[in-house]
């Protein structure tokens, strides 16, 4: 199977995510460009295999039995960054860094929130990602890609119906392949200065040293997950490796837990808060694949 593609039979996905947990996925697959996506999906819907996309899975918990069937990671082969005036066209695998420090680069504002959000530019779209008050929808003027049937589709920015950390993407089954943003001319070291400052608070408050998939909860009505978190006294709080960061409550993190430890976590955590001040937070980071079954 996918003999003309780059694969990887039983991908450890621990290996592929940036909380460094997850089962095997099936088939791993990572294409160079959008025909190469639309033969995988021909081939997996030939053999009956459920396909997901990922890129650089850094909002990601991958459960412990795996994924199944075909997974296709828009990552390293798809990175390419053009510029067009005032714009920037980048392949869907490109890291949202190396889209900020192009647009540095070209003197062009507006991506600088980007600068420190370890996600691709196909994730950062399904994801609306955002920081700082800025977010991908801002910038956004369109995007390629190709539906669950592999035929070849665009999207404007209307369609891509950004929200809070959600837009058309997620669900639909739509694997974006390449995407285009409109930026502001601007002056490169002013850029560059606001990007370092944004990515020094970012260093101050933030566990980058622990494996965690960012801000694991949304941001709920009325209030900040990690403030709420706190406030319930869970700080440091665990269930077997999984951890409540004591840097900043809204980052669980990996230190040593399994998928399961995770999911409890999430859970407990949840409850708590819930129980505690009436509000129910709700999952930021996608859950993928199969619980491992029982033994
Ligand atoms: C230390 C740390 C800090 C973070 N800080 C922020 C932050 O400030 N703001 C923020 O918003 N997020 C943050 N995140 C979370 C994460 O980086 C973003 O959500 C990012 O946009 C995810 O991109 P990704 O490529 O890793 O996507 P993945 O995690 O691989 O996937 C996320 C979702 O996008 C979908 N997807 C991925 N690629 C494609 C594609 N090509 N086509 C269609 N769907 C696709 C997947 O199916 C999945 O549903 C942080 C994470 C970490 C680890």
């Amino acid at each position: 199977m996918f003999d003309a593609y780059e694969v990887i039979r039983n991908a450890p996905m621990r290996e592929y995510t940036t909380l460094k947990l997850g089962g095997p996925a099936d088939w791993l697959a990572l294409p160079r460009n959008g025909e190469e996506i639309a033969g995988l999906i021909r081939e997996a819907r030939e053999a009956g295999m459920p396909v997901t996309v990922i890129g650089h899975g850094s909002n990601l918990l991958v459960l412990d039995g795996g994924i199944r069937g075909l997974t296709i990671r828009i990552g390293r082969n798809m990175r390419e960054i053009r510029r067009n005036g005032n714009r920037l066209e980048a392949q869907a695998g490109a890291m949202l860094s190396a889209l900020a420090a192009a647009a540095a680069d070209a003197g062009l504002a507006g991506l600088e929130f980007a600068g420190g959000i370890p996600g691709t530019v196909g994730g950062g779209l399904a994801m609306n990602a955002g920081a700082y008050d800025g977010e991908m929808s801002q910038v956004t003027a369109g995007a390629e890609g190709l539906t669950p049937e592999g035929k070849a589709i665009r999207l404007n920015r209307e369609e891509l119906a950004f929200g809070y950390r959600t837009s058309a993407i997620q669900g639909s089954g739509i694997i974006i392949t390449k995407a285009e943003f409109i930026l502001e001319p601007g002056e490169g070291k002013a850029i560059r200065e606001k990007m370092a400052e944004l990515n020094r608070r970012r260093a101050e408050k933030q566990p980058l040293d622990q494996p965690s998939a960012g801000s694991t909860f949304k941001r709920p009505k009325g209030g900040f997950a990690a403030a709420l978190i706190d406030q319930c006294g869970l700080k440091g709080f665990r269930c077997g490796g999984a951890q409540v960061s004591t840097k900043h409550a809204g980052f669980l993190i990996n230190r040593g837990s399994s998928s399961r430890d995770f999911l409890d976590l999430m859970r407990k955590v949840a409850e708590a808060v819930e129980k505690e001040t009436g509000i129910r937070l709700e999952p930021e980071i996608r859950v993928i694949g199969e619980e491992e079954a029982a033994s």
